[in-house]
């Protein structure tokens, strides 16, 4: 049955005529074929269902914010919150104009300057090299898989183009949020968005969010309802409302065209296709979604 619902799924997308632009501002995501897609359902009895590239890995980027949040949750708890706040944005991801009128403290932890800021409080004085060990320790073990690694070619390419990551970090340190060096906070920032997955690993390491029978626990149950809660109302940026609406499930972005998806005790869904739609987040990847939501009902409300 829900086979079924994959395949058309599957089928439907690739008919589709607009696969929307891959992420010009990061030159080693540019020139990927918009025109992939890939889906695994992980389900509570175990079973993972997918459908297209699904074993093709692809750069996670903003899903990896999903990532540093619980290793942060585990390291500060929440003290975190005296230095990110928790509220959607409605701004873009890069945007600096809240950041300004709010004195330094980013609305919430999945939008760049949040995300910063959450990384650096991950570093806390360490190399950035055992950071990025913890992050990648983390997701390999929320996924039970060894073979996740870091792109350092996308990470470079990142660190060459990426000015207004820079501006936020420096912005940030100017009003004293931000410990570490800034060009270390941001190196372990980029090769943290330049983990790459697939989709299978990708749902595999949703579930321990959605609260399935047999996931590693990572993280308390407190943690994991704060950290669902935070992805329905700022998981899309400015696009979070519209992916609530239409999808009704709380999920989690990513500029390489990847999303990650929970349905509390029922599901953990990771959806790829990289051309993207104007808020950053992919095109292909929310249709799939709303049309997943829609046969299965899988919707919160
Ligand atoms: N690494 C990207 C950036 O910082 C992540 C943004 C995203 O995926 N939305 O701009």
């Amino acid at each position: 049955m829900l086979e079924k619902i994959i395949e058309s799924i599957a089928a439907e997308i690739r008919q589709q005529d607009d696969w929307g632009e891959t992420a010009q501002y990061i030159p080693e995501l540019a020139t990927v074929d918009p025109k992939q897609f890939a889906i695994s359902v992980c389900l509570a009895d175990g079973r993972m269902i997918s459908a297209g590239s699904a074993t093709k890995p692809f750069s996670i980027q903003s899903i990896s914010k999903v990532f540093a949040l619980v290793a942060a949750l585990g390291r500060v708890g929440n003290q975190l919150w005296s230095r990110t706040g928790r509220e959607p944005s409605g701004t873009s991801f890069d945007s600096m104009v809240l950041l300004e009128r709010e004195n330094g403290r980013p609305r919430n932890p999945f939008i760049n300057a949040g995300a910063i800021v959450t990384t650096d409080a991950l570093l806390c004085g360490r190399p950035p090299k055992q950071a990025l060990a913890e992050i990648l320790g983390l997701v390999r073990q929320m996924s039970g898989s060894n073979g996740i690694f870091i792109n350092d070619a996308v990470a470079a390419s990142e660190q060459r183009t990426g000015s207004r990551n820079k501006a936020l970090a420096y912005y940030l340190q100017s009003h004293g949020n931000l410990v570490n060096d800034p060009d270390l906070t941001l190196g372990t920032y980029f090769h943290q968005c330049a983990i790459e997955m697939t989709t299978e690993q990708l749902a595999m390491a949703g579930r321990s969010l959605a609260g399935l029978e047999g996931a590693p626990r990572v993280i308390s149950l407190k943690h994991v309802r704060r950290v669902n809660a935070l992805m329905m109302t700022c998981g899309h940026y400015n696009g979070s409302g519209d992916f609530a609406f239409r999808v009704g499930l709380p999920g989690k972005s990513g500029v390489g065209g990847g999303i990650l998806i929970i349905a509390p005790k029922v599901a953990s869904i990771a959806i790829w296709s990289p051309g993207l739609n104007h808020y950053g987040n992919s095109y292909a990847g929310t249709r799939a979604a709303e049309m997943l939501s829609k046969a299965t009902n899988w919707s919160v409300f």
